[in-house]
C-alpha cells in the first residue's frame, strides 16, 4: 500500500484556510518540512538550551517563499489570472516562476541589477519566467510591479498579498505539531519582515483553535547594513551579502514591531561577519546548508547567547529560511580555495597526511 504523502499546506490545514479546496489547489507539497535538532551547534552556547532548525530550504523551490505562494497563486486562479508579476530579490520571483508554470500563467519578474544569486536566477528562468532587471533597488522594483498591478491585469504576488502572508503562517503550525508546544524562543531572519509577521498570527491563530496555548518570543534578526526596523529609519542604501534581507524599506515594518511587542521579543542585527560563521558553523557542524540570510536567524542566537540572553531551559528554534544552494557564489568567496594536485597517488597520498 502507498504510504500517505504530505498533501501541502492547503490539504493538511484546510481548517485555517476558507479557500481554496484543497482539490483546487496549485500546490507542489509545499510545507512538511524538517524541524532538525542542532545537537553540535547548541554546545557553543554557554548554558544548557535546546535549539532546532526549520529548515525551509526543503520545500519544493528551496524557501518559504513557497507556503505563500500556493495561496496566493491558487486564489489568482480562481479569480481568473492570467498572468503574475512580483518585485524580488530571488526567491519569491523562484516560487512565482514554478507556480505560476504549474498553474499554466505567465509570470513576470522585476529584479533589482545584478543583485540576484545565481541559483535564484537559473529557477526564474528555467520555468519561463520574463525576468526584468531594473537598474534600481529593490524597493524600486516593488514600488513599480504594485503601479503596474494596480492598473493592469496582472495578479501581484509579493508579500504585500495578504494571501501570501495567511500561507506562511503554516509553519508555526508545524512547529507547534513537530514540538507539540510552541519554542520559548523562534527566531528568524527579517527582510520585507513578512515571515516574521506571519509566523507570529500563525502561532495566534493556532492558539484561538485551542491548540496552543504559551505563545512563543518572536526575535526578528536584520543585517547590520539593512537593518532599518532596528535603526527607526529607512536605509536608502542597504548592503549586506545576504542577498534575500537586502530591504531598506520593510513592506511589513509595523508587522514585525507588532510580532516583537506582542510577543515580548525584540529585533536585533548582526554584521555580515556573524552571518558568515553562522552559515559555515550550520554547513561544517550540522550538515545543514542554507543560503546565507537563513543563516542570520542562528547568527541572532548566538549573538545572544553570549551576551548572556539565557538562563538555561529555553528551547529555541530558528528559521532556516532557504537552501544554501540558491547562492553557491557566497561558498566560494569565504572557503579556502579547492587543492588540485598531478594526478599521482602519491600527491594525494601527500594531502591525506600519509607520506
Ligand atoms: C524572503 C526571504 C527572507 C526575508 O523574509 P521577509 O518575509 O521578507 O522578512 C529571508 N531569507 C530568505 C532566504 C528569503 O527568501
Amino acid at each position: 500500500m502507498m504510504k500517505t504523502t504530505w498533501r501541502g499546506i492547503i490539504a493538511e490545514y484546510a481548517p485555517f484556510f476558507g479557500s481554496p479546496d484543497p482539490e483546487e489547489a496549485v500546490t507542489l507539497q509545499e510545507g512538511g518540512t524538517p524541524l532538525i535538532p542542532l545537537e553540535t551547534l547548541v554546545r557553543e552556547i554557554p548554558v544548557p538550551v535546546r535549539l532546532w532548525a526549520k529548515f525551509e530550504g526543503a520545500n519544493p523551490t528551496g524557501s518559504f517563499k513557497d507556503r505563500g505562494m500556493t495561496l496566493a497563486v491558487s486564489r489568482a486562479v480562481k479569480k481568473g489570472a492570467r498572468a503574475l508579476i512580483c518585485a524580488s530579490t530571488g526567491n519569491t520571483s523562484a516560487s512565482a516562476a514554478a507556480y505560476g508554470a504549474r498553474a499554466g500563467l505567465r509570470v513576470f519578474v522585476v529584479i533589482p541589477d545584478g543583485k540576484i544569486s545565481r541559483g535564484k536566477l537559473a529557477q526564474a528562468i528555467v520555468h519561463h519566467a520574463t525576468v526584468i532587471q531594473v537598474e534600481g533597488l529593490f524597493d524600486h522594483a516593488l514600488r513599480i510591479v504594485r503601479e503596474v498591478a494596480e492598473t493592469h491585469p496582472v495578479a501581484l504576488v509579493n508579500s504585500v498579498n495578504p494571501d501570501r502572508l495567511e500561507g506562511q503562517r503554516s509553519v508555526a503550525f508545524e512547529i507547534v505539531d513537530q514540538l507539540g508546544s510552541a519554542p520559548d524562543y523562534h527566531f528568524l531572519p527579517v527582510g520585507n519582515a513578512g515571515n516574521i509577521t506571519a509566523s507570529w498570527a500563525g502561532y495566534k491563530a493556532y492558539r484561538q483553535a485551542g491548540r496552543l496555548s504559551e505563545l512563543p518570543k518572536m526575535t526578528g534578526v536584520q543585517a547590520e547594513g539593512a537593518a532599518p526596523i532596528v535603526l527607526g529609519h529607512v536605509v536608502e542604501k542597504p548592503e549586506t551579502l545576504a542577498s534575500a534581507i537586502r530591504i531598506g524599506n520593510p513592506a511589513s515594518w509595523q508587522g514585525a514591531l507588532n510580532a516583537a511587542a506582542e510577543s515580548g521579543g525584540s529585533i536585533l542585527s548582526v554584521s555580515d561577519s556573524e552571518i558568515l560563521e553562522a552559515y559555515h558553523l550550520l554547513a561544517s557542524k550540522e550538515g545543514v546548508f542554507c543560503e546565507p540570510a537563513s543563516a542570520a536567524s542562528l547568527a541572532g542566537v548566538l549573538k545572544r547567547a553570549r551576551a548572556g540572553a539565557f538562563s538555561g531551559g529555553e528551547r529555541i528554534v530558528c528559521t532556516l529560511t532557504g537552501h544554501g544552494l540558491k547562492d553557491p557564489d557566497t561558498v566560494f568567496r569565504s572557503s579556502p580555495p579547492e587543492i588540485r594536485v598531478p594526478a599521482r597517488k602519491e600527491e594525494v597520498l601527500a594531502v591525506l597526511g600519509f607520506s
